[in-house]
């Protein structure tokens, strides 16, 4: 494993643990139409892509899938532990979308 994909693994671990979520297993691999995805079980699967982005933007995707386990869809509730986690969410969010 390099040290990107450890980097990028131990920052899931620590926002899982911030976040209170349990994540049981990180898969990577190449997506073609997204970033990321994860199940209700923990089962989170990152894009290979991921790798090669600025750290704010996976850091950004990573809390993405694991407030989903907190909330399912992106209604208010998502954005609102969003903004609790990570207060410019929106403003990496636009950088991934403008890549
Ligand atoms: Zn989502």
């Amino acid at each position: 494993m390099n040290d990107n994909k450890a980097d990028l693994k131990s920052t899931v671990w620590q926002w899982a643990d911030r976040i209170g979520v349990k994540v049981r297993e990180i898969h990577l691999r190449q997506m073609q139409q997204k970033w990321a995805s994860i199940s209700m079980k923990g089962r989170l699967t990152l894009n290979t892509e991921l790798l090669d982005l600025p750290e704010a933007l996976t850091e950004f995707v990573i809390v993405h899938e694991l407030v989903h386990l907190l909330v399912p869809n992106h209604g208010k509730l998502f954005k609102g532990y969003m903004s609790a986690y990570l207060p410019d969410w929106q403003e990496r969010q636009d950088r991934l979308r403008s890549l």
